[in-house]
């Protein structure tokens, strides 16, 4: 990917979620037309309705797990990030999140091959599992469960990562892979079971936000531009191992939920729930790699960001 191309298509498969839908605005602001793919399970078309009418936007509604045919003689860029990416998700949708993680990347490489297009791999800090190294760096193989609950979703990423890097090594693709942190921030579903939009929404109704487990269990936050624009880096780079991107500003859940108390000024009280099988008891990104390779690092503050979020699922809290 390293050197730019002229009028580049992009590819971005799970374009109508969260994560797909912000980096197709991306790629349009920088000159990119987009072909986005989605099979709208876990995806909303609301998060691209804003795109109706684009001509350099297509909207393409298919499963990647099954084969993907484009006309297109050129395409230069894919940015594969379908797949569900909630544990509530991908405890409901097991087998076709492991379909998508192994056989949608296996169809999304196998079209960058016969395009000759370079190829993004949307990985994720699942990969570590409940990791026994803290912060995790890239080098660290990570310690998960393959046949507990979220093994679904980990060990697909983790095939996904193998698949990628044999495509690199034996077909030479140009191939990144973006090891994704906890990241937040509008389109997120109100309802996806994720911490974010959970207390935000329990806040905004002045229902009990639910802690799992006793709320010491650490995430580090990262606000989507943020993300977006170390994706954007990686993929204009030469650098095809792994690279976390995230915010290494770490807080516990309990402190978490304070926090969306204190900038909401809601008087939820706080309910404690069974802690779900395997919930990683810390995460942190080492993000060195990140601004050695890239020169990247994250700029919005958690108070900015997560009153943008707020802002956003107030809006839309009488949609839901
Ligand atoms: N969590 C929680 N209450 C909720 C939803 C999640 O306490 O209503 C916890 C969850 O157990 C985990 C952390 O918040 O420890 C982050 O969960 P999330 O589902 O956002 O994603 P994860 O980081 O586990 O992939």
């Amino acid at each position: 990917m390293s050197a730019k191309k002229s009028n580049p298509i992009s590819v971005v498969t799970g374009g109508a979620g969260f994560l797909g839908s912000h980096l197709t605005d991306r790629l349009l602001a920088e000159g990119h037309s987009v072909i986005a793919i989605d099979n709208l399970i876990t995806g909303n078309l609301a998060n691209i309705g804003h795109l109706v009418g684009n001509a350099d936007y297509r909207f393409i509604k298919h499963n990647v797990s099954n084969f993907i045919m484009l006309p297109e003689e050129k395409i230069d860029y894919i940015f594969h990030f379908a797949s569900p990416a909630s544990p509530i998700d991908y405890l409901e949708l097991p087998i076709p999140t492991l379909k998508v993680g192994a056989l949608g990347t296996h169809n999304a490489l196998g079209l960058a091959k016969a395009k000759k297009a370079a190829f993004l791999l949307a990985s994720t800090s699942e990969c570590y599992g409940d990791p026994l190294v803290h912060p995790q760096k890239e080098d660290y193989w990570g310690n998960v469960n393959p046949i507990g609950p979220r093994g679904v979703y980990d060990e697909a990423k983790r095939f996904a990562e193998a698949m990628t890097m044999a495509y690199h090594r034996y077909h030479k693709i140009d191939t990144k892979i973006v090891r994704i942190f906890n990241t937040y921030g509008p389109r997120m579903r109100l309802r996806d079971g994720r911490v974010v939009p959970a207390f935000i929404g329990q806040a905004l109704s002045e229902t009990p936000l639910t802690i799992f487990g006793d709320g010491s269990q650490t995430r580090s936050f990262c606000y989507v531009s943020d993300l977006i624009d170390g994706i954007f880096q990686l993929a204009m780079s030469d650098f095809h191992e792994p690279v976390n991107i995230g915010n290494p500003r770490e807080m516990t859940i309990k402190q978490f939920a304070e926090e969306i108390l204190r900038i909401t000024g809601a008087k939820s009280k706080i309910e404690y729930k069974p802690l779900p099988v395997d919930d990683p008891k810390v995460r942190q990104p080492d993000i060195t790699r990140a601004k050695n390779v890239l020169g990247w690092e994250p700029k919005v503050q958690f108070d900015e960001g997560i009153r943008k979020t707020i802002d956003y699922f107030r809006e839309h809290l009488k949609d839901s």
